[in-house]
């Protein structure tokens, strides 16, 4: 199965043994970090090279890449997912942005929405918010589950059972050819107070204001211990968890960027070997087009 490099962006990649706290994660760019205008330029290389890469996935036909990316609101999932993937060939990548279940969603487990939407080989999925839905969200509003049809719920069991459900989904994706990566775009409590102030105050985003939105904010403190304990409990060496620094636009977006690149990379996608008969083929062709 597809494992990654342990080093690989070792600055964001979240350990796999559980050892942290989520306070350890800054919201900020490291020290040192390039420029505004260094990021932009990072940027456009990195996304002309995605573009590559998918296409060599797509050529070598063995693995799918599925992104996920879970953040408070007004992190940047929107934003980082449109400019990362900007210059991909649409044909090679699909967006789905998970909301709340539907009644019939709600009538099957909570994977069955996320299996259909999942990436064929060759292609790159993502996820605007996802199956870890399920254990934020959820576990902040417990009462959500009366809606969920559960044969029975258990309070204290649950979130550990949910864990183990993903651990072992992710780890059949993985062995079955599907490279998992997870960004958890880590904003701040105050740039996310900014930015929604922004959405009050500046008429072209008014449309994204929802006072739901505050009520998500007031409980910012329980969702900050829900996202530990998921990052504790399901970041893996085969679907790893990368924190984000996002209250810098540019950084965040470079940064997911770079992990997509350098995991396409890791991947040694070769293009399909030419056997006797497809050389035959070649050879065919190249025959017939010459008697033209
Ligand atoms: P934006 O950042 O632009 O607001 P968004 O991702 O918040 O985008 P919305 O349509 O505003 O998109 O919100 C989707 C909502 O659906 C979120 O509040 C999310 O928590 C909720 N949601 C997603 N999955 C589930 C689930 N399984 N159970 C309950 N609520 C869910
Ligand atoms: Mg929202």
């Amino acid at each position: 199965m597809p494992i990654l490099r342990p080093d690989l962006d070792s600055r964001h990649l979240v350990p796999f043994d559980g050892d942290f706290s989520i306070r350890d994660f800054s919201a900020d760019p490291p020290k040192g970090s390039p420029s505004e205008a260094g990021l932009e330029k990072e940027l456009a290389e990195l996304v002309g090279e995605l573009d590559k890469l998918q296409r060599l996935l797509f050529a070598d036909g063995r693995f799918a890449v599925l992104s996920v990316f879970q953040a408070m609101d007004a992190a940047g999932k929107d934003s980082t997912i449109r400019k990362v993937f900007s210059g991909v060939n649409p044909a090679g990548f699909r967006v789905h942005a998970f909301g709340r279940p539907s009644e019939l969603e709600l009538q099957h487990d909570f994977f069955w929405r996320c299996g259909q939407r999942l990436p064929e080989r060759g292609k790159i999925g993502i996820f605007n918010r996802s199956h870890y839905e399920e254990v934020l969200v959820v576990r902040v509003h417990p009462q959500f589950l009366a809606a969920q049809h559960l044969p029975d719920v258990d309070t204290r069991r649950i979130w550990e059972e949910r864990f183990e459900s993903i651990r072992n989904f992710e780890r059949h994706l993985a062995r079955n050819g599907t490279v998992v990566l997870k960004f958890w775009l880590n904003v701040s409590r105050k740039e996310q107070g900014k930015r929604l102030r922004a959405r009050i105050a500046e008429p072209d985003k008014n449309w994204k204001f929802r006072l739901a939105d505050l009520d998500e904010r007031a409980r910012w403190d329980d969702y900050m211990a829900a996202y530990e304990s998921m990052l504790r409990e399901t970041s893996r060496e085969y679907a790893p968890w990368f924190a984000i620094p996002a209250d810098d636009k540019d950084y965040m977006r470079t940064a997911v960027a770079r992990i997509m690149v350098e995991a396409l990379k890791e991947l040694g996608l070769r293009y399909p070997e030419m056997d006797a008969g497809r050389r035959q083929e070649l050879k065919e062709g190249l025959r017939r087009l010459e008697k033209e």
